[in-house]
């Protein structure tokens, strides 16, 4: 399952390679995937003729704003559009090699088209959810989504469920085994989380301003439950995963049971910056599970093969050499060093 990292890795590229081309149509091939409108037909008529203005994420779901401008262009449609006017350093659709021609598959533009540092350094603006002029089209991949954007001559995958086509002969296309995923158009004038109403329940970002330590102190104190089953609470955080909890845990040396009752101030202190540091290098590298992932064996990946501890029950730890311990633990496996983590 795509967890964070690999949805914002997806949101870089769909920023860098879609921004300000126009929706010319679309073709539904499984009508369930279309959560709203209700009809895949007024869903392709929604959006039809609009063009992409900016790619928000917000937990792991993907909203584009988009531009009612008929013609594409440069936007310019209400304060949105303009504060994101310098959001991409490379401009139009940065043309990364081989990356939108000569059908080169999703997976190279996912891991290719970015650029890591200047990615870290620009994150999606603060996403508009009160009702405005601006119409969205929202995307949740769940288990198995994804999207690709590949030349209209790209051969079809037999899991393709959505098309959307774009001038210069480009496609963004929803690929979903298990067709849980979802997309919806949000028309003009309706608050987004109305539409999409997951939206309503999810706690802050890592990455935002208000995930401080005082936040996190305010979610875990008296709280008699172990620390990685609060982490993985997504009213706690929102969109932090099995390996990512495994990992911040470990880098701030406590152990997954811990009740967070037990929890010190400097212990919540270190474990708030690890999450951040580990959420930011799986991005870095480009979403490292969301690879594996397309391997499709129904399980995350490792964290690039580099993980300090996730999925390596038995082997040594990388720094004392005890054998990471595996437990259960709210019906999710935890791993652990119990000399590194106390
Ligand atoms: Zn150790």
């Amino acid at each position: 399952m795509p967890e964070l990292p690999e949805v914002e890795t997806v949101l870089r590229g769909l920023n860098q390679l879609t921004r300000n081309q126009k929706i010319t149509g679309g073709d539904v091939l499984l009508e369930r995937a279309i959560a709203y409108p209700f009809s895949s037909f007024e869903f392709i008529s929604g959006i039809k003729g609009n063009a992409i203005a900016t790619w928000h994420r917000r937990g792991k779901y993907l909203l584009a704003e988009l531009s009612s401008e008929r013609d594409g262009g440069t936007g310019g449609q209400g304060d949105f559009l303009e504060n994101n006017s310098s959001f991409s350093p490379f401009g139009f659709a940065s043309r990364t090699p081989g990356a939108t021609t000569e059908g080169t598959s999703a997976t190279h533009w996912l891991l290719n088209a970015l650029n890591p540092r200047t990615a870290l350094d620009s994150p999606s603006p603060p996403l508009p959810l009160s009702p405005s002029p601006i119409s969205f089209l929202g995307v949740h991949l769940r288990m198995t989504g994804q999207l690709l954007w590949v030349h209209r001559d790209e051969p079809l995958h037999k899991h393709t469920r959505v098309r959307l086509f774009f001038g210069s002969e480009q496609e963004l296309r929803f690929v979903d085994q298990r067709t849980f995923g979802k997309m919806w158009w949000v028309p003009p004038g309706v608050a987004v989380e109305s539409i999409i109403t997951g939206l309503q329940k999810l706690a802050i970002e890592p990455f935002s301003l208000e995930f401080t330590v005082e936040y996190l102190i305010s979610k875990l104190q008296n709280r008699r439950r172990p620390i990685k089953t609060a982490l993985l609470d997504q009213s706690v955080v929102a969109g932090l995963g099995n390996i990512y909890a495994d990992e911040a845990l470990f880098l701030s040396g406590i152990r997954p049971e811990t009740l967070c009752i037990d929890l010190k101030t400097e212990q919540i202190e270190r474990l708030r910056s690890h999450i951040i540091q580990v959420l930011e290098t799986s991005i870095a590298a480009g979403g490292t599970t969301f690879s594996n992932f397309l391997n499709i064996k129904g399980v995350n990946g490792n964290y690039g093969g580099v993980a300090w501890v996730y999925n390596r029950a038995g082997e040594p730890c990388r720094i004392c050499g005890t054998a990471i311990e595996r437990i259960r633990l709210g019906g999710r496996s935890s791993h652990f060093c119990i000399q590194c983590q106390r």
